[in-house]
This record gives C-alpha cells, sequence and structure tokens, in this order.
C-alpha cells in the first residue's frame, strides 16, 4: 500500500511537471507586449539602404519608451529572397543584418533591458538553393534526398519539376517542404533550435507555416500527424532548452478554439478573430465584430492563452484599412490593448503608417523623422520610404500628446500597471447600443470596466447591465484611469447593475477604463 501511494505521489508529480502552461502563476510571456520587425526595414546604420542588427540595438530605448517588452524579429537566417523565409543556412545570420557579434549584442542589451528576442523558425521548408536540396535535386542517392518529398508524377499546383522527379513544395518553388517523416530531419531541426535557444540565447521562436509541417495524403494542414510532431517538439524544447524559452505558432487565420487545440504544442497561436474583430469594430463603429471575439474566447479560452494583433506582415496596414482615420486607429490599438490574449505590435503601426499589398509595400521603412528618408539610412532604401514620412514619423509624434504614438504609450503603461488587463476573465456587459462596446476585466484583485463609443458621434441612449459574481452589493466609486472624465458611481444589487451610464453623454470615440473602488 505504502509503494502504491509513493508511486501516485510521483505519477502525480510527474503529470504537474509536465503540465504545458501554468497560467496561474504566470509565465513571462503572459505579461509581455510583444513588437514585430522586419529587419530590412527597421534602422540601417552602415548606409547600405538596409536595415541591420545594430540598427535594433540603436533603438532599444525608443522601443522601452514604447511599453515593449518583447521583440519577434522576422528571418533573420541567410536567405536569397528580401523576406527571408527561404533559408540556405539555418546556423547563421543574414550578412546583409550584420554579424553574429552583433546579433549577440543585440541580444545582450535587449537582455540588459528586461526585454526578450525571440526570432522567426521557418521549419516547413528551406530554399531551393539550401545545399541539402542542391545536394537531394542533383543526386537520386544523395544522402538528402528523403529530406525532402519526392514524386514521380505531377499531382497538383504543389508539386514541382525538380531534376529527377517531383519535389513538393506547399507555398512556392523555391521553397521545397522538409519531409518530417523522416526522423533526422526532425533530429536536425531540433539541435538547429537549441543552437539557438542554448549557444545563442534567443528567447523563443515564432513558428512559420506552423500547420504544414507533416502532410498526410491529400491532407496538407492540420493532419493528426503534424499535432503529434508539434506535441514532440514542444515536449523536446521545453525539457533542453536552458532558459524559458516561448513557442509561438502561425496557425494562419485560426481563433480561440484552436488556440486550445494546441495548448500542448505551442505556447501561443495568433486569434485572428480578436485581430478582426477590433479592426472591423474600429473601422465600421459597431460592436459586433470584438464582442464575438471576446465571446469566443470567454467560452474557448478563458485565461486568454493566445496572442493578439491588429494587422502582421501579410496583411494590409491597419491605418490603410481605416483610411488614414486617426480616431479609428486609436480605437482599434485600444481594444486591442484592453483585450485578453498577449499583444503584437507590428513596427510603424504605432505611428500609423500605411501600407496596402503587394506584400513590400506592407514592410516598407520605418518611420523615424522627417529627414531624407525618414532617417531610416544614409544611403539608398532597398525600398523607397513612403510618401508620408514627412508627418508622420516618431519624432514629430513624440511630443504631442494627442498623437498616436502617445496613445500606444498610455495604453501599454495602463497595461503594465493592471494586471486584470493581462491575465485577467473577460466579461461582456450590455450595453444597449450597438455603437458601444462594454467589458469587465478581473483577476481576483481588481475590477476593471472598459467602455467605448465607437461611433463618430456622442450618444446619450446607451445603457450597461450586468449580473456578475465579482460584483459586490452596495454603491461602488470608480477611478478613472484612462479617458479622463469622472464616472458617476455604480449601484450594485444582487450582484448585478442595470441602466448604468459612466457619463450621461459618451463623447464621439470616448475611451474609458475604470477602476471599481
Ligand atoms: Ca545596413
Amino acid at each position: 500500500m505504502k509503494r502504491f501511494l509513493v508511486f501516485l505521489l510521483l505519477l502525480t508529480t510527474l503529470l504537474v511537471s509536465c503540465a504545458p502552461r501554468q497560467a496561474a502563476t504566470g509565465p513571462w510571456w503572459q505579461d509581455a507586449v510583444f513588437y514585430e520587425i522586419f529587419v530590412r526595414s527597421f534602422n540601417d546604420t552602415d548606409g547600405d539602404g538596409i536595415g541591420d542588427f545594430n540598427g535594433i540595438t540603436e533603438k532599444l530605448d525608443y522601443l522601452q519608451s514604447l511599453g515593449v517588452t518583447a521583440i519577434w524579429l522576422m528571418p533573420i537566417n541567410p536567405s536569397p529572397s528580401y523576406h527571408g523565409y527561404d533559408v540556405t543556412d539555418y546556423y547563421a545570420v543574414n550578412p546583409q543584418y550584420g554579424t553574429m557579434d552583433d546579433f549577440k549584442r543585440l541580444l545582450a542589451e535587449a537582455h540588459k533591458r528586461d526585454m526578450r528576442i525571440i526570432i522567426d523558425l521557418v521549419l516547413n521548408h528551406t530554399s531551393s538553393k539550401h545545399p541539402w536540396f542542391q545536394s537531394a535535386d542533383a543526386d537520386p542517392a544523395s544522402p538528402f534526398r528523403d529530406w525532402y518529398r519526392w514524386g514521380d508524377d505531377y499531382v497538383g499546383s504543389y508539386w514541382h519539376g525538380g531534376t529527377h522527379g517531383y519535389y513538393y513544395g506547399f507555398f512556392w518553388r523555391e521553397m521545397p517542404d522538409l519531409n518530417y517523416e523522416n526522423p533526422e530531419v526532425t533530429d536536425k531541426m531540433r539541435e538547429m533550435s537549441l543552437y539557438w535557444l542554448n549557444d545563442v540565447g534567443v528567447d523563443g521562436f515564432r513558428i512559420d507555416a506552423a500547420k504544414h509541417l507533416v502532410e498526410e495524403g491529400l491532407k496538407f494542414e492540420s493532419t493528426p500527424a503534424n499535432h503529434e510532431w508539434l506535441r514532440g517538439y514542444y515536449a523536446f524544447i521545453k525539457e533542453n532548452a536552458e532558459n524559458d524559452p516561448y513557442l509561438i505558432g502561425e496557425i494562419y487565420g485560426a481563433g480561440s478554439l484552436v488556440s486550445k487545440i494546441y495548448e500542448d504544442q505551442l505556447d501561443h497561436i495568433f486569434n485572428f478573430e480578436i485581430a478582426s474583430g477590433a479592426v472591423n469594430s474600429a473601422n465600421g463603429g459597431a460592436n459586433s465584430g470584438i464582442r464575438s471575439a471576446i465571446t469566443f474566447a470567454v467560452k474557448d479560452n478563458p485565461e486568454g492563452n493566445f496572442a493578439t494583433f491588429l494587422t502582421n506582415h501579410d496583411q494590409e496596414r491597419v491605418m490603410s484599412t481605416l483610411r488614414g482615420d486617426i480616431n479609428k486607429a486609436k480605437m482599434a490599438s485600444f481594444l486591442l490593448l484592453v483585450s485578453p490574449g498577449t499583444p503584437f505590435l507590428y513596427y510603424g503601426e504605432e505611428i500609423g503608417m500605411t501600407g496596402k499589398k503587394p506584400d513590400e509595400y506592407i514592410r516598407t521603412p520605418m518611420q523615424w523623422d522627417a529627414s531624407p528618408n525618414a532617417g531610416f539610412t544614409s544611403g539608398q532604401p532597398w525600398i523607397a520610404v513612403n510618401g508620408d514620412y514627412a508627418e508622420v514619423n516618431v519624432v514629430a509624434q513624440d511630443g504631442d500628446p494627442e498623437s498616436l504614438l502617445n496613445h500606444y504609450r498610455a495604453l501599454t503603461t495602463l497595461r503594465r500597471q493592471h494586471p486584470a488587463l493581462r491575465a485577467g476573465q473577460s466579461v461582456l456587459v450590455e450595453t444597449g447600443s450597438s455603437k458601444v462596446f462594454a467589458m469587465l476585466r478581473h483577476d481576483g484583485g481588481e475590477i476593471l470596466l472598459i467602455v467605448a463609443n465607437l461611433g463618430n458621434a456622442p450618444i446619450s441612449d446607451y445603457k450597461l447591465s450586468l449580473s456578475s459574481d465579482v460584483l459586490k452589493n452596495g454603491t461602488i466609486r470608480l477611478e478613472t484611469l484612462f479617458g479622463g472624465a469622472d464616472a458617476a458611481p455604480l449601484m450594485v444589487a444582487n450582484g448585478a447593475f442595470s441602466d448604468y451610464q459612466p457619463l450621461p453623454e459618451l463623447p464621439a470615440y470616448q475611451m474609458l477604463v475604470l477602476k471599481l473602488r
């Protein structure tokens, strides 16, 4: 019996130590504000027109002033393309971006500021110029032949003619997919991942095309084998990394329910529901988009274990979608930064940079000031700087308290000061108006009431109501944390309130964060 009890205790200990996430104790990424950087376009320090690692190091103070605590760098490996998603050497950095020493200095300077850096990890495919593929393509007897997927026939648009037979490349003929049914490939990529985590010292990975790693027959994404592979990879990394790495996957289009499915395979996936919900509600002035996104989040993933964003490097920039309307841009970022999940900002979003497809135009140089080429480079930029840079730049907005940049700063500060915004539960509040959005965030320690008039006109015809077991009966005073206006006290009876108006009239685009005392 005693032995059996010891066995049970061991088993329990084992199960607890294997638990993928401990939301209650708070991993570092739960408190993070991430910033996505396209290195080529951020800041050039040597005048070759291409952004570099030293350029990012130079701007760490700026990022800190923005409230950023972690950075995601788009691919930094050598690559023949401008974007870098086709890698030719997984153990080196792109010489156009600097040296490995430059990169390590960036890491050290970031860590000195308690900032972390994750890098894009392109596991699904290599470049067609990668020596592995060059060897596999040239010689069917190559030891690397089985590192890729070969067929005798041209079956569908994902297969491309090679020197001997056809090879599989889901995204592009220059990006042949690796064959993860071959354990050698899995071993190599695990070893390479540990090199970046343990030898170089990065803090995690954004795994590109994470649902496409393992195919099954004609199923090209989210296969059972793909889940199984990620599960094994995740366990391996968590066990062998010397730091506490964050693994986030690109599962294009996924929402809260899908993030639940991946919880033993990735720390986070990006929540596309909150992204489109926030942008659509800000753009259309109606609460339905953000309300339905939060409804799913509350139902499927109340802990907020996912990453949020407005738009990323694959989408039209949010300021273009909002047709340059700064009030709507402020509203979109407000909805993002008061919502559950770990927020990711896309470089330049905080100053309202614009850009529409093709992709190069949503990845143009960061606009620092009004000097030639926006202060991005002293040379010829790799791609033209957006023509609006004389007005839209960091220096112009830095000293203006009403600027979009300072709005972002105020919101990230609020998030840093109030754990309920980072890890708290989210409860939607009825508003009696499609133009008004309201939500409670609470974490057991504090209760915050979020209210926003999404519309471009003042509104007095609205009534907030909620029944919730976190509300205490009585008259509750509210402290305004964001939004500048004093709110009327809240009457709670039987754990509920109704017909509540914090302000008799909510001005156009009013945003409020109120703390219940
Ligand atoms: Ca450069």
